[in-house]
């Protein structure tokens, strides 16, 4: 069978090594039972959950003071529980950067009042707000670090007070994070970390508080324990693929990758003669990237192109259309030299044909 690369979002790709083993193991996983058929109370599955959160202090210099929470409910969930569980004043400041941040801010405003600090919204979101200048008297500050959709990122911090929030969804482990500079970090793990299913909360610990919340909903409820049943699968591959990061060489080398990768694929837009890249200047995203030929026939054309030549899930977001390639962790080099490539085959048929037409 011919090789596939697959661009998708999320869920996205995971190393190929990573599946073989999981494959190779599904049927009997130590005690003689599958994975899938354990109790979330063994002691075999206790020392994955233990080893996973291990594997993910290492990776991410997590501090003795920050709680890793395994959850479920995806980032949406986070959504309401980071206004749920920090609400303090009531007062929430947000940076509306993209449509993940949109959905975020629309949820939050069921917990308090919403502060919009920056916004990019008038340009359709292809650049990114400013931090605020001055931000004061709110209980956090909340940011999508990256944007999965448009292509953006932060790359600097703030200098502020107020407990920085991040969405960091599609940027966890593929670039270094400086854990202490936050008070709260989440993400689903469906984009570079292992199944969907799982999310994670990293949080300083002085930001738990008890709650008068349904146990679920309380982070407090979650802290060095599994409320309930989690989702075993996604934590025992997630588990996997953080013991893949670490071979591989860490965050460090993943970032270092990305860079590479992000650098090629960028170079190859900027130079194109059919295709360009819709981010422009220095913060560009080094997992997702939005491109396009400004002709949504031609984009479409060129999606089924790269699709019959092993390139899937290359559309951009349903909300935006377009074209899309995400260079997560488990995406080789080779998928990104391949793309290009497909990408000069495609134009060189376009001075026969004009695809406008089509
Ligand atoms: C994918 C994504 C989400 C939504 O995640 P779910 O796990 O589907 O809820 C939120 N924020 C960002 C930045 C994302 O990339």
């Amino acid at each position: 069978m011919a090789v596939v690369y697959n661009f998708s979002a999320g869920p996205g790709v995971l190393p190929e090594p990573v599946l073989r083993e999981v494959q190779a193991e599904f049927l009997s996983y130590k005690q003689g039972v599958s994975i899938v058929e354990m109790s979330h109370r063994s002691d075999t599955f206790g020392t994955i959950v233990e080893q996973l959160e291990t594997r993910l202090r290492r990776l991410m210099h997590i501090p003795d003071d920050y709680a890793v929470l395994f959850l479920q409910g995806g980032a949406t969930l986070q959504f309401s529980m980071v206004p749920m569980n920090l609400r303090e004043t009531g007062r929430f400041a947000y940076l509306d950067s993209g449509i993940w941040s949109k959905k975020a801010i629309a949820d939050a405003k069921h917990f308090g009042d919403v502060i919009v600090a920056g916004s990019s919204a008038a340009s359709n979101y292809g650049t990114i707000p400013d931090w605020p200048e001055h931000i004061q008297d709110v209980d956090y500050l909340h940011v999508t670090l990256n944007n999965t959709i448009e292509g953006t990122r932060y790359t600097k911090l703030p200098d502020t007070d107020v407990p920085l929030v991040a969405d960091v969804s599609s940027n966890i482990l593929a670039e270094a994070i400086d854990v202490q500079r936050y008070g709260l970090l989440y993400a689903g793990a469906q984009k570079n970390i292992g199944p969907a299913g799982l999310t994670l909360v990293i949080i300083r610990r002085d930001l738990i508080t008890e709650r008068d919340l349904p146990s679920y909903l309380a982070y407090s409820k979650h802290v060095d324990t599994l409320l309930n049943t989690p989702s075993t699968f996604s934590l025992y591959v997630a588990e996997r693929v953080l013991a893949w990061v670490e071979t591989e060489g860490g965050v460090e080398e993943m970032e270092r990758r990305n860079e590479k990768k992000s650098k090629l694929l960028y170079d190859a837009l900027d130079t194109s003669p059919l295709f360009y890249a819709l981010v422009s200047g220095k913060n560009r995203s080094l997992t997702n990237i939005p491109f396009t030929t400004g002709d949504d026939a031609t984009d479409e054309a060129f999606r089924q192109f790269a699709e019959t030549r092993g390139l899937i899930e290359l559309g951009g977001h349903r909300s935006v259309g377009g074209l899309r390639a995400s260079l997560y962790n488990a995406m080789p080099l080779e998928g990104v030299t391949r793309l290009i490539d497909v990408m000069h085959e495609f134009e060189q048929e376009g001075q026969d044909v004009s695809y406008k037409n089509v």
